[in-house]
């Protein structure tokens, strides 16, 4: 599963590329998707180049529980108190595009469940 680490996340990382960036620290970025799903659509994701969750390791549970902490700021500070759906992706079957570990934060209308 593991493929190269750069990608364009990598370059809104190092400000290579514009991004509305909505929060920094010294291990994670959030920013608002370019292609949004919901009208809030955040994408938060690790300065470290993990490729999917499947490349993740037990070395990175801190930093895993750091991204979903990260998620809850986010959201909360995004309005969204009626609620949100938290989503990663990973590998192919599973509609990954951008090979960069990130978590999806969408909200701001009522969610379909099943997702497609
Ligand atoms: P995935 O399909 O890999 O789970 O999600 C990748 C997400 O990254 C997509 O929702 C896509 O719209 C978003 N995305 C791809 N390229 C860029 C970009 O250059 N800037 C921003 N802000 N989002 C991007």
């Amino acid at each position: 599963m593991s493929k190269t680490t750069e990608t364009i996340f990598s370059k809104i990382i190092r400000r290579e590329i514009p991004a509305d960036i909505v929060y920094e620290d010294n291990l994670a970025l959030a920013f608002k998707d370019i292609h949004p799903q919901a009208p809030i659509h955040i994408i938060v994701i690790p300065k470290k180049p993990i490729p999917t969750l499947a490349d993740a390791e037990s070395q990175d549970h801190a930093l895993l529980g750091h991204l979903l902490l990260t998620a809850k700021r986010v959201a909360k500070e995004a309005g969204l108190e009626k609620g949100y759906r938290v989503v990663i992706n990973t590998g192919d079957d599973g509609g990954q595009t951008v090979h960069h570990l990130h978590v999806h934060i969408l909200g701001g209308r009522q969610l379909n469940w099943p997702p497609g």
